[in-house]
């Protein structure tokens, strides 16, 4: 099943994704049509039940999957692509049967675009403090507030948000459906340093009527839900952030075997091999750290503290390989248009979204019980 994946996958990569990711960076969007293409071939059900029409997989077979993906080399891309990894699961683990029914098809067919709202205007890390209020009034809840960095906020047609229908702290926190085309739910686009085909947005809710029935699990626990949310997510940015690595060196060698200067090759100058080798070397200890969590993983551990060391290990490795691509690329790599510059300018939003690496590396220490 993984090679007939892996062949299915690079054919849509290198058919539909690769040549044109650039004008789609440049343009920041990409077509809505997209979501249509993936969902056919059966890419956005990977890895959901299948009683809610999805493609069961093993984090094994997942890992496959994005390896294959990011052969496009580009990030941005796959975070809006497949935003519904981390806004459909609370549908999934928290939704009625009713809800479920109704909604995931859609989602995961690529007609529905879904998005996570967590983090607002006023802190992304501190998620227990969160301020988005969600009042319930008869068979509805008043949803007031503000979320921002959203990714696919301006497109979703659903927003997995989390909201306080509680007191203070965690113990207050629910996560609730909205529609998109909810009344007094406003939205604004965001810039950005990279990621620029990503759809990026703030959110504001003003006195927005969600049915209750679009609550994802019980009241107040869906601090849980999210948490279960976030080591996935952070596993697949690890994995995202490894292999975007691996286009970065795949591009410079191409380039330091073609390019020539003193008369040599590139990569005939020794200090240019070995850079090549320092980023082989980085890439091969991430992928060896991903294979080892994903092993354990597929047993059902959740390894959330090696979740978060792996997320900023690959992150950082994702840095440093993108910085020296764009060195051996010289000029060129400084241009619009190759792969390290793209990815150099990425890597940041790895280093930060889906838990920075501070917080990250404080709750890998109160895992390991040091704090
Ligand atoms: C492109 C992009 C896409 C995103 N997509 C989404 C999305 O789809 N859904 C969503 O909900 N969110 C999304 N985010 C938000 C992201 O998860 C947050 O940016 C992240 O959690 C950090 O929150 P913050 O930006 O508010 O930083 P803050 O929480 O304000 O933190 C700022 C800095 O201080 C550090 N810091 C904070 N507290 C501590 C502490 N106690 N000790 C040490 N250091 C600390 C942080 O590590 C960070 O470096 C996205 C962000 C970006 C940039």
């Amino acid at each position: 099943m993984e090679e007939a994946l892996r062949a299915t996958v690079r054919r849509f990569v290198e058919q539909e994704l690769r040549p044109h990711v650039n004008d789609w960076e440049e343009a920041g969007t990409f077509p809505r049509a997209l979501y249509r293409q993936a969902g056919e071939l059966g890419l956005l059900a990977f890895g959901f039940p299948e009683a809610e029409g999805g493609i069961p997989a093993s984090y094994r077979q997942l890992q496959a999957l994005n390896e294959e993906l990011c052969r496009a080399g580009c990030g941005g891309l796959l975070a809006s692509l497949f935003s519904h990894r981390i806004g459909a699961p609370p549908i999934v683990h928290g939704g009625s049967a009713q809800l479920r029914a109704r909604v995931l098809p859609g989602i995961l067919s690529g007609e529905h675009i879904s998005a996570l709202a967590v983090s607002e205007p006023g802190g992304g890390s501190d998620v227990a403090n969160l301020a988005t209020s969600a009042v319930r009034d008869g068979d509805h809840y008043i949803v007031n507030g503000s979320k921002t960095f959203i990714t696919s906020g301006m497109r979703a047609d659903w927003l997995t948000v989390a909201v306080r229908t509680g007191g203070a702290g965690a113990s207050g926190i629910s996560a609730l459906l909205v529609s998109g085309d909810t009344p007094g739910l406003t939205r604004s686009p965001l810039k950005k340093m990279g990621w620029w085909c990503s759809d990026t947005a703030e959110l504001h809710f003003d006195q927005c009527r969600v049915p209750a029935a679009n609550l994802l699990g019980a009241e107040n626990t869906g601090f849980a839900l999210l948490m279960r949310n976030f080591n996935d997510e952070r596993l697949m940015l690890a994995m995202h952030a490894c292999y975007l690595a691996q286009a970065c060196l795949d591009e410079a060698v191409e380039w330091a075997r073609q390019r020539k200067t003193f008369g040599r090759a590139l990569v005939q100058h020794q200090a240019v091999r070995h850079k090549l080798v320092d980023m082989a070397t980085r890439i091969e200890a991430t992928r060896a750290f991903i294979d080892s969590v994903v092993a354990r993983m597929d047993t059902g551990a959740q390894d959330v503290a090696q979740v978060c060391m792996l997320k900023n290990f690959a992150a950082q490795t994702m840095q440093a390989c993108s910085g020296e691509a764009v060195q051996i690329l010289g000029g060129m790599g400084f241009m619009r248009g190759t792969v390290a510059e793209r990815v150099y300018r990425d890597a940041k939003v790895y280093m930060i979204g889906g838990g920075a690496e501070e917080i990250l590396n404080d709750l890998a220490a109160r895992q390991l019980g040091w704090g």
